[in-house]
């Protein structure tokens, strides 16, 4: 593989989005948000009154999962974060997005220097491989609070950012437990906390450490 390929995981609300987003930008990358696959799955299933929990509600909903758009609003919120983080600790489900992932990291299009695909397995599953592997975290309540201001606002109630905080432990949980392609540090991956710093700084950071790698 000649084009360069970034593998950046973490946790729920880790700041992983924005950061991806940057860097694709900066270094003229492809970039696929793979968590958008499993919420998409996620999302179909509870569309179709289905159960998350049910392994063939969620395969079929990851066979039909072209005709979702990964960019709807409705995706991105903690209920269907819930869904898609129950449906992605399915060896079937997870199996059937495998090649997609591959093939888009292998094949950026002719107009982009190289892939970045951001999720829980890219560094250790998906892109053993990667030049560059970065894992990107903060303390969960750190987390919760984003997600909280992201969802709701300032005007959220102390009961709603409490909701968010379980719902993350909880999904914490079951990503990093998961007998398949669990969330955990690639071997050679550079470790970001960002609990107490801002985007820019971490993206300067990164930008700075990727330069010297890539
Ligand atoms: O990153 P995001 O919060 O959008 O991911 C939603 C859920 O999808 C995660 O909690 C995780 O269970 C699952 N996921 C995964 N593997 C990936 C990306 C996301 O298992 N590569």
């Amino acid at each position: 593989m000649s084009h360069l390929v970034i593998a950046l995981d973490g946790p729920a609300a880790s700041g992983k989005g924005t950061l991806a987003r940057k860097l694709a930008k900066h270094f003229n990358l492809a970039l696929l948000d793979t968590g958008a696959l499993y919420r998409a799955v996620g999302w179909s299933v509870l569309n179709d009154g289905g159960d998350p929990t049910s392994e063939k509600d969620a395969v079929k909903a990851a066979k039909n999962m072209g005709n979702i758009d990964l960019s709807n609003r409705e995706l991105r919120t903690e209920s269907i974060g819930a869904a898609a983080s129950k449906v992605a600790s399915m060896p079937a489900v997870r199996q059937l997005l495998v090649d997609f992932q591959r093939t888009f990291a292998d094949n950026p299009p002719k107009d982009k220097d190289g892939t970045i695909l951001d999720g829980r397995d890219i560094g250790t599953v998906i892109c053993p491989d990667a030049q560059v592997k970065i894992f990107i975290t903060a303390e969960v309540e750190t987390r919760a609070k984003r997600r909280f201001l992201e969802e709701f606002g300032p005007k959220g109630t102390d009961q709603q950012y409490l909701n968010i905080l379980a719902d993350l432990k909880a999904r914490d949980e079951r990503d990093m437990t998961r007998s398949t392609s669990p969330l955990k540090l690639a071997e050679n991956a550079h470790l970001i906390d960002t609990t107490n710093s801002d985007i820019e700084a971490v993206f300067e950071a990164t930008r700075k450490y990727v330069s010297s790698v890539a």
